[in-house]
This record gives C-alpha cells, sequence and structure tokens, in this order.
C-alpha cells in the first residue's frame, strides 16, 4: 500500500541525469541479435587478452571448483596481496585489491571527492573517471587533448582549490597515446600536493620493461599519488573481475573505509595470485602484442587510414563513419568499438588480435570501406 503517486521522482537529482556507460557488446548479446554462433565472433571491443589466460590462472581455478566453498571471500585478499607486495617491494598496507579497477577508481572518488569538488581528467580519457566523480556529486573538469594525448601543462592550469582529485591514465584509453616515465616524475612534482593523483596503469604490462613505472620509486616520492593496474588486460581475467592499487597507507586507509567489505571473490583472488606468478605468459602477450600491432600499422598504412600510435592492446583508427563502419563489421560477426561517446565518431578502436583474427577483421574492414 504505498502513498506515494506515480510520478513521484526518486533518488537526487544529479544521479537522475548520470550517464550510463555503454561497454562494448558481449558475444552473447551480437550472436543473439544477429544469429551467429557464439563461437564465430570475433570480440575486438574490451581490450581483453586473445591469449586467454595463464595456465596457472586455469590451474587454480579448476582446484576452486573441486573444493568449493561455502565461506565468504577473504575481505583482505591477504595471499594476493602478499604476492603483490613482493612483486613491487612495497608494503601490503599500501595496497588495495579491487573488483577490477574500476572500482578502484570509484574508491577515489568516493574517498577523496564529493559535492563541490572538482575533479581534473583529460578530453578522450577512459570514461570511467567522469562516470566515478559524477557519482559521487563532484565535478569532471576535462581538460582539452593535444594530439590525442594528456595536455599536462593545460591539466596543471585546471587544477584549483577546489580540486581534490586528479585521473591521469598511463597509456591513455582510448587513444593509446603513452608518456615517458620523466615526463610523469615532472608532472606530479608540480600536481599541488592537496590533490590526490590516480595514475592509472591498466595497460603498463603492454609497455617494453624500459616504459614501465616502478611503483615504489614513485611512491616513495608522492604520498598524494595511486597507481591503479588490473588483471583484466594482458593477464586476461577481465571476466573475473580484479584490480589493485598501490599507494600511501594513509590513502588506502581512507579507501578502506568506502571499500565493500567482500568486493573480490575467492576465484578472482586465486586466478589473480596464480597469474601474476606467471611471467612468461605475460612477456608472450606483450610480443605477440607489440608484433601483431606493427601488422594492423602497416594495413593501415595500405588502406590509407589514419591511426594513433598505440602503446597498449588496441589502435585507433579513423575510418569516416565510425559507427555505420562498427555496425558493418557487426553483422560480419566481428565487434570493435565505435567512438561517438568519446567525441570521435570518425574513430574505431580496435583491440589488437591474434595473427588469424587480425587476418580476418583487414579483410572485412576492406570489404566495408
Ligand atoms: C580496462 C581499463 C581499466 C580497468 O578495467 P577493470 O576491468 O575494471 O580492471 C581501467 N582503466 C582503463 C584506462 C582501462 O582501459
Amino acid at each position: 500500500m504505498s502513498t506515494l503517486t506515480d510520478t513521484h521522482v526518486y533518488g537526487q537529482s544529479y544521479v537522475q541525469s548520470l550517464p550510463l556507460y555503454i561497454p562494448g557488446k558481449s558475444a552473447v548479446s551480437v550472436a543473439r541479435e544477429h544469429g551467429f554462433e557464439e563461437s564465430s565472433i570475433l570480440k575486438m571491443a574490451s581490450n581483453e587478452n586473445p591469449l586467454g589466460m595463464s595456465e596457472h590462472a586455469k590451474h587454480a581455478l579448476a582446484e576452486l571448483a573441486a573444493n568449493p566453498s561455502s565461506s565468504y571471500p577473504d575481505s583482505e585478499a591477504t595471499a594476493l596481496k602478499q604476492a603483490l607486495s613482493e612483486r613491487f617491494h612495497v608494503d601490503s598496507a599500501g595496497i588495495i585489491v579491487g573488483n577490477g579497477s574500476s572500482e578502484i577508481l570509484e574508491l577515489a572518488a568516493r574517498a577523496f571527492a564529493g559535492n563541490g569538488c572538482s575533479v581534473v581528467m583529460s578530453q578522450y580519457a577512459f570514461a570511467s573517471y567522469s562516470l566515478a566523480t559524477m557519482a559521487v556529486n563532484a565535478t569532471p573538469v576535462v581538460v582539452p587533448a593535444q594530439s590525442f594525448g594528456h595536455d599536462l601543462e593545460a591539466m596543471l592550469e585546471a587544477c584549483t582549490s577546489t580540486t581534490t582529485l586528479l585521473y591521469l591514465a598511463n597509456p591513455n584509453n582510448p587513444t593509446g597515446t603513452f608518456l615517458d616515465q620523466k615526463t610523469i616524475r615532472h608532472f606530479l612534482r608540480r600536481v599541488p600536493e592537496h590533490i590526490v593523483i590516480v595514475l592509472d596503469e591498466a595497460y603498463a604490462e603492454y609497455l617494453c620493461e624500459e616504459d614501465q613505472s616502478c611503483p615504489r620509486a614513485l611512491l616513495n616520492e608522492h604520498h598524494n599519488l595511486i597507481i591503479a593496474r588490473t588483471f583484466s588486460k594482458a593477464y586476461g581475467l577481465a571476466a573475473l573481475r580484479i584490480g589493485y592499487s598501490l599507494a600511501s597507507k594513509v590513502l588506502t586507509d581512507l579507501m578502506n573505509r568506502v571499500r565493500p567489505a567482500f568486493n573480490t571473490n575467492s576465484f578472482a583472488q586465486a586466478a589473480a595470485t596464480a597469474a601474476l606468478a606467471d611471467e612468461d605468459f605475460v612477456t608472450l602477450s606483450r610480443e605477440i602484442n607489440a608484433a601483431e600491432r606493427e601488422h594492423l600499422y602497416s594495413a593501415f598504412d595500405a588502406m590509407k587510414l589514419q591511426y594513433v600510435p598505440s602503446s597498449g592492446n588496441f589502435v585507433l583508427v579513423r575510418v569516416g563513419q565510425g559507427a555505420q563502419v562498427a555496425q558493418r563489421l557487426l553483422e560480419r560477426a566481428i565487434v570493435v568499438r565505435p567512438m561517438a561517446s568519446y567525441e570521435l565518431p570518425e574513430w574505431l578502436r580496435i583491440t589488437v588480435g591474434l595473427p588469424e583474427q587480425n587476418k580476418r577483421l583487414l579483410t572485412a574492414l576492406q570489404e566495408v570501406l
């Protein structure tokens, strides 16, 4: 028995006006919509690892499945944090494990922003930054990009006394642009200390070793820094939802206060711990990606298509009518990411696949264009 009328408006106005995140189409939904076998679908829309996951991770999952437990998972993800602590030579007390690193981005917004706060980010940055910001009723300040990359000078100028948080992706998604470590360090030193910086390194493992950051060194210098990484991309665990942050104990403690207690499940924790130990798998993923990315570049050159050189496992390529080309590829059971929601309607973001997959994509792209 409700006393509310049909016209009652629920929730707060800032929630009512939040945009929805539009993810890359899943193979299941494409199969259903177009009448394809799910196995025939080539998914190149969400930057997952085409090699799948490490055998170590599969083994860990199989073992858990064989001995399922009805207990809650370890809220502290102790084993995974221990493994991460050893890998990066940082204290476990500065690590949070999240339900994907997307959750880390959200925890940062919840802990460090709110009504009246401004949050600085770059144009063409990952959509989750503005969504996480608006979800806590803070204001995104989007700084125009420069040649598809971050304009760091302009980002510094955008920082004001109301700015409490800044998101920076390196390499960036969806453009694939990359800033070298010297440039990043110079930038971090100049961001006012009252601002918490989230350095999103979701694609770090795809960089050659010399280009990768040293989290320990960065964190020693910056108590206002959070480094976010994920198991979704090079480690191939996107389905399990697991990522992590490395930060000072002070910031970690605050984010832990807004973290749901059982945010990551036992399977994800076990698979991630096992995956972390299999460096060969990550190296192989990186090498295949680098070679195949070059392959795509040459093909795009031959087709006279403009593209943005990428440091990730995806390439942004200009095809003209992005939505239309994406639709035609869908009709050929190939899923790529149209970029209109990123103000790039002429572009597609295409995840680098295995040799045969890239061949299939390029053939289809030639037919469509
Ligand atoms: C994929 C991605 C993430 C993390 O995704 P999760 O699956 O939530 O870990 C974070 N940032 C960027 C820029 C990404 O592309």
